[in-house]
C-alpha cells in the first residue's frame, strides 16, 4: 500500500484559516491596518445606522401614503354611494308625478302643488318645472329664492337671483331634453355654473302618453347642496370631498379654501364618477400625508446631526489613535533599537527594585553568568552567581549599591558562572527612574574584565621587562619632545652619564638637532614641525660618532623620530659608549702603519742584495775613475780638462748612488699616512724605478702603459707605490723562481680608467706576468697574513696590499691567465675611486691643451 502522503507544511493552519476565515484574515493584517479597520468599523456602523433610519422613514411614509390613498378612495366611494342613492331615490319618487303629468288631465296647479310637496324635504332640488314637447315651460316650481331659468326670471322680474350663463344652461338643458325625448328615459344634463360659480345639473324625465312624447319633467339640482348634505360627517372631517367637472376644475368642495400643495407635498387624490348622473361630474376625495417628508422631519435631522456628531467624534478619535499609533511605533522603534543595542552589547544589564530583588536581566547578563532569565528574575540576595566564599563581600557591595553609595568608577567583583567558573567583572550602578520621576530601583551594568585584566597584567609585566632591559642597557636612551624640548624618557645609563636634564641629549645631537630642523626648504620639509620628512620615514638614521669631552668618551649615536604615547613627535637617541672600540681602532691603525713601514723595510731587506748590486756599479765606477785619476795624476799625464771630465763622471756616479739611497730612504721613511692629490703617472714611475733594481737583477723586463689624461687621484702615493712595488717584486720572483726562458720574462703594468657597475668610475692598476700563475690552493689563501709559498717569504705583502687598497675604498683581485687549460701567467689588479671634482678638472685641462680624447699610451721598458 502506498504510504499516505504527508500533508504539506502549513496544511493545518490552512484548515484553521478555512474554518475561521475572518479571524485568519484579521490576524494576517498588519497592526496598522488592523488599527485603521478598527477605526473604520464604527464609522461604517454609523453610516449604516443612518441609512437604516432613512429607509425606515421612507418606508413608513410610503406606507402612510398607501394607507391614506386607500382611505381617500374609500371616502370618495362612500360619498358617491350616498349621493347616488339620493339621486336614484329622487328619480324613483318623481316617476308617479311624471306619470300624472303625461295624462291629459294634468294641470299646472296640481303640478305646482305636487312639486312643492316634493321639494320640501329635498334641499338639493332648487327648481322643478314642467315643459311641453316644444320645450316651452308649462309650470315652474322654484324651491329656492333664485331661479336659474331665464323663463321664470322673465316671469318674475323682481327676482334678484343671479343669472346662470344662459348658453351653458340652455345648451346642457337642450341636450338632456333631446336625450330624454329620444331615449324616453330619464336623462341627466351636463353641469353648468351660474355667475358666481355655483354648479347645477338637471334631470329631465320624459312624459310619455300612450307612447307619445308630451314633454318633460325637469328637476334642477344644486351640486353645492347635494355635497353639503350627502357627504357623511366623518368623511368630511377626514378628507376634502369636492366635485370637479370633466376638465378637472373644482366646482364645489367641502372645504372652502382649496389647499394648494403645501411645502411641496403632492395631494393624494381619488376620483369617483357622480352616479347615476354620469354627466361628466366627478367626486373627488383629496388628502395629504400627515407625516412630513424626510427633509421636513425634525427627528430625522436630529438623527443626522447625531450621526454627524458621532462621525466627527470618530474622526477625532481616529486622528487621536493615529497620533497615538505614530507615537507607539516610534516608541516600539526606540524600544527595539534599545533592545538591539542592549542585546548586541557584551555588557550584562541587571535591574533591581529598591529591596534588591532582580526585576530584569538582559541576554548578555544571562550569557555571562550562565543562568537563565527565569532562574534570576525575582531573586533576592544572595544571588546564585556570587561565589560562596565571597557572599559576605558581595553582600556588602550590594548594600552600598542599594544605598546609592557605589563608587562612580564601578566596583570590581568576582562572579561565578553556573558551571563554577569564576571571573572578574566590573559593575556600574545608576538609579532607575519611572515616568513620574520616582526612583524604582537600580540598573547595574556588568563587564567581564578578565581579559582586560589579563592584558593589563601582561602589559605591566612587559612594561616591567622593557624598563628592566632599558635600564640595564649600557647604552644611554633618551627621548626628547621635538616641540617642547622636554625630556620624556631617560634610562639609567643616560642619568648616570648626563644627569636628569636634557643637556646630555643636546650634547649627543651635537647641540644641533632637533632645533636644526627649521621650516624653510619646501621640498625637504613637511608642515609637521618643519622636520625633514625623510628623517621620519627612514627606519634609522645613519649613526654618528660623537666625542663628549666632559666624559672623555666616544659615543655611537643613533637617532630616530617617533610618535610618543601622547601623540607628540619625539626624538629618540641611543648612544652607545664606543670609547674602547675607538681606542682599539686607533691602536690597530697605529699598528697597521707600523706594519706598513715594517713591510717596506722588509721589502728593502729582501731587495738588499739587488740594492747592493745596484749600488756596486756606481761605486765600482767611482773606484775605477778615482784609481785611474790617481795613477794619471801621479804620472802627470792628465790634463786639467781630462781631470775635470773624470771628476764630473765620478760625481755623476756618486749622485746616482745617492739617488738610489735617497729613493730607498724616502720609501722606507716612516711617515703618517696622508691623502693628497697625486698623479698615477708619477706613482708608477717611482714604483718602477725602485722595482727596476730587483727586475734588472732577475733579468725581467717590464712594460708600463699609463693612459693619458687620467684624473688626479686622492691617495697616499707612498702606500700605492708600496703596493705596486710588492706586486712587481712578486711577479719577478715568480718568473725567476720558475726559471722561465727570456721570452716569458716580462711583466706588464698598465693603468687605465674604467667604469664598474658596483664601484662607479675608477682607475685600474694591473700587473700581469707570464709566470707560473697561482695554484688553486694558494688562490684561496692569497691574502692571509703570514701565508707564503716561498722559503724565505714572510707572507704579509698581499694582505697589507689589500688593506691599503681597501682603506682607499678600492678593490683588489687576482686571477690566473689561461691558454686553453694551461695557466700562462697571472694578473693582479686593484682599483682606486676617482675623485669626481678632480676628474672634471683634468677634463678641463685636457681641453685647454687641445689633447685628443682617446688614451695615448706611454710605454717604457727597462
Ligand atoms: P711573500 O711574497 O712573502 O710570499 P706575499 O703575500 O707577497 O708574501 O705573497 C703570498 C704568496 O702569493 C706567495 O708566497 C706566492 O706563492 C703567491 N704569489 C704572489 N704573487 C704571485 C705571482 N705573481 N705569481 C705566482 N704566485 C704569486
Amino acid at each position: 500500500m502506498a504510504p499516505t502522503p504527508a500533508p504539506p507544511p502549513g496544511a493545518a493552519s490552512d484548515i484553521t484559516r478555512r474554518r475561521r476565515p475572518f479571524s485568519g484574515w484579521w490576524r494576517g493584517l498588519s497592526p496598522s491596518r488592523q488599527d485603521r479597520l478598527a477605526t473604520l468599523d464604527p464609522l461604517a456602523s454609523v453610516l449604516l445606522f443612518l441609512a437604516a433610519i432613512i429607509s425606515a422613514f421612507w418606508y413608513l411614509r410610503n406606507e402612510e401614503i398607501v394607507r391614506e390613498t386607500e382611505s381617500i378612495k374609500r371616502d370618495a366611494e362612500l360619498t358617491q354611494q350616498q349621493i347616488g342613492l339620493r339621486l336614484i331615490q329622487t328619480q324613483e319618487q318623481l316617476t308617479p308625478i311624471a306619470r300624472d303629468l303625461a295624462t291629459p288631465g294634468a294641470s299646472p296647479e296640481r303640478f305646482l302643488e305636487q312639486a312643492q310637496a316634493f321639494s320640501k324635504d329635498r334641499a338639493e332640488i332648487i327648481q322643478i318645472s314642467w315643459v311641453g314637447a316644444d320645450r316651452v315651460p308649462k309650470a315652474i316650481h322654484r324651491a329656492t329664492l333664485y331661479a336659474p331659468d331665464p323663463a321664470v326670471r322673465e316671469e318674475r322680474p323682481g327676482s334678484q337671483a343671479p343669472l346662470a350663463p344662459l348658453t351653458a344652461r340652455n345648451g346642457a338643458a337642450a341636450l338632456a331634453f333631446d336625450g330624454a325625448r329620444t331615449t324616453r328615459l330619464p336623462t341627466y344634463s351636463g353641469a353648468f355654473v351660474d355667475d358666481i360659480g355655483n354648479a347645477y345639473f338637471q334631470l329631465q324625465m320624459p312624459l310619455i302618453d300612450h307612447g307619445r312624447f308630451t314633454g318633460a319633467l325637469v328637476v334642477e339640482y344644486s351640486v353645492d347642496t347635494l355635497l353639503r348634505n350627502f357627504v357623511p360627517a366623518d368623511v368630511a372631517r377626514r378628507h376634502m370631498i369636492s366635485v370637479v367637472d370633466q376638465y378637472g376644475s373644482v366646482l364645489v368642495s367641502t372645504v372652502t379654501r382649496l389647499p394648494d400643495a403645501v411645502g411641496g407635498r403632492e395631494p393624494l387624490i381619488s376620483d369617483a364618477p357622480l352616479t347615476p348622473a354620469l354627466n361628466g361630474l366627478m367626486l373627488r376625495g383629496q388628502g395629504y400625508p400627515t407625516s412630513k417628508g424626510l427633509v421636513g422631519n425634525t427627528l430625522f435631522w436630529m438623527v443626522v446631526a447625531l450621526s454627524g456628531l458621532t462621525v466627527w467624534m470618530l474622526f477625532g478619535t481616529w486622528r487621536h489613535v493615529r497620533h497615538r499609533a505614530r507615537i507607539q511605533s516610534a516608541l516600539v522603534q526606540e524600544t527595539n533599537f534599545r533592545r538591539a543595542m542592549e542585546n548586541s552589547m557584551p555588557t550584562g544589564m541587571r535591574a533591581m527594585d529598591l529591596d534588591g530583588r532582580m526585576t530584569y536581566v538582559n541576554a548578555a547578563f544571562c550569557q555571562m553568568t550562565g543562568f537563565t532569565e527565569q532562574e534570576l528574575i525575582g531573586r533576592l540576595p544572595p544571588f546564585p552567581y556570587w561565589p560562596p566564599d565571597r557572599v559576605e563581600e558581595n553582600g556588602r557591595f550590594l548594600q552600598l549599591e542599594l544605598q546609592g553609595r557605589s563608587p562612580s568608577g564601578g566596583i570590581e567583583v568576582k562572579v561565578m558562572r553556573k558551571d563554577g567558573f569564576v571571573f572578574d567583572a566590573r559593575m556600574y550602578v545608576s538609579p532607575l527612574i519611572d515616568p513620574k520621576g520616582q526612583q524604582t530601583g537600580w540598573m547595574t551594568s556588568m563587564t567581564n574584565i578578565t581579559e582586560a585584566k589579563r592584558i593589563r597584567d601582561q602589559l605591566s609585566a612587559s612594561h616591567e621587562r622593557f624598563t628592566t632591559v632599558l635600564e640595564g642597557l649600557d647604552a644611554s636612551v633618551s627621548v626628547l619632545s621635538v616641540q617642547q624640548g622636554e625630556l620624556l624618557f631617560t634610562n639609567r645609563s643616560y642619568r648616570l652619564w648626563f644627569g636628569g636634564d636634557a643637556r646630555g641629549h643636546a650634547l649627543l645631537t651635537g647641540g644641533a638637532a632637533p632645533a636644526e630642523f627649521i621650516p624653510g626648504a619646501e621640498d625637504d620639509v613637511d608642515q609637521l614641525s618643519g622636520l625633514p620628512t625623510h628623517e621620519l620615514t627612514e627606519v634609522g638614521t645613519s649613526p654618528r660618532e660623537v666625542f663628549v669631552e666632559s666624559l672623555q668618551k666616544w659615543f655611537d649615536v643613533r637617532s630616530r623620530y617617533l610618535q610618543w604615547t601622547d601623540g607628540r613627535l619625539a626624538q629618540m637617541l641611543i648612544a652607545t659608549d664606543i670609547s674602547a672600540r675607538r681606542r682599539a681602532e686607533e691602536q690597530a691603525a697605529m699598528q697597521a702603519e707600523k706594519a706598513q713601514v715594517t713591510s717596506r723595510l722588509v721589502t728593502m731587506g729582501e731587495m738588499a742584495s739587488s740594492v747592493a748590486h745596484e749600488l756596486n756599479q756606481p761605486l765600482t765606477a767611482i773606484t775605477n775613475y778615482c784609481n785611474g785619476m790617481v795613477s794619471r795624476v801621479k804620472a802627470g799625464s792628465i790634463s786639467q780638462d781630462d781631470l775635470v771630465a773624470a771628476l764630473q763622471k765620478t760625481a755623476r756616479q756618486a749622485e746616482r748612488a745617492g739617488q738610489i739611497i735617497h729613493r730607498i730612504r724616502s720609501f722606507v721613511k716612516r711617515s703618517e699616512p696622508q691623502r693628497q692629490p697625486a698623479q698615477a703617472q708619477q706613482i708608477v714611475e717611482d714604483a718602477v724605478d725602485l722595482a727596476g733594481i730587483e727586475l734588472r737583477r732577475r733579468q725581467v723586463a717590464i712594460h708600463t702603459y699609463v693612459a693619458q689624461r687620467l684624473p688626479t687621484l686622492s691617495c697616499d702615493p707612498i702606500l700605492i707605490e708600496q703596493v705596486l712595488l710588492n706586486l712587481l717584486k712578486n711577479a719577478a720572483e715568480a718568473i725567476d723562481s720558475a726559471g722561465l726562458p727570456s721570452a716569458r720574462r716580462h711583466i706588464e703594468l698598465s693603468v687605465v680608467p674604467r667604469f664598474a657597475q658596483e664601484e662607479g668610475d675608477v682607475i685600474e692598476f694591473s700587473v700581469t706576468d707570464m709566470g707560473p700563475g697561482i695554484k688553486e690552493e694558494v688562490l684561496g689563501r692569497l691574502y692571509e697574513a703570514f701565508f707564503s709559498t716561498k722559503a724565505e717569504g714572510l707572507g704579509i705583502g698581499l694582505s697589507l696590499c689589500r688593506s691599503i687598497i681597501e682603506s682607499h675604498r678600492g678593490r683588489m683581485r687576482a686571477q690566473n691567465l689561461y691558454n686553453g687549460h694551461h695557466i700562462v701567467g697571472c694578473r693582479f689588479a686593484f682599483t682606486l675611486p676617482v675623485d669626481i671634482a678632480a676628474r672634471h678638472e683634468a677634463a678641463g685641462s685636457g681641453e685647454d691643451t687641445g689633447s685628443t680624447v682617446s688614451p695615448n699610451p706611454t710605454v717604457t721598458s727597462t
